[in-house]
């Protein structure tokens, strides 16, 4: 399936088999971001805020 990138806009293509896709079909598709993205947003958020989440 393609898939939108919800910071960069890029369009990326993931296969069906994907755990992502299974996902991805069950919510709505903003809520992709892609490796570059979800890679950069990880690491802001351990800066930001350590390893805690709530
Ligand atoms: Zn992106």
């Amino acid at each position: 399936m393609r898939t939108k990138c919800l910071l960069c806009s890029r369009i990326d293509r993931i296969s069906d088999d994907d755990p992502l896709a299974k996902k991805l079909r069950n919510r709505p598709i903003h809520t992709y971001t892609c490796a570059e993205c979800y890679d950069r947003i990880s690491r802001k958020a351990k800066t930001r805020r350590g390893e805690k989440q709530s």
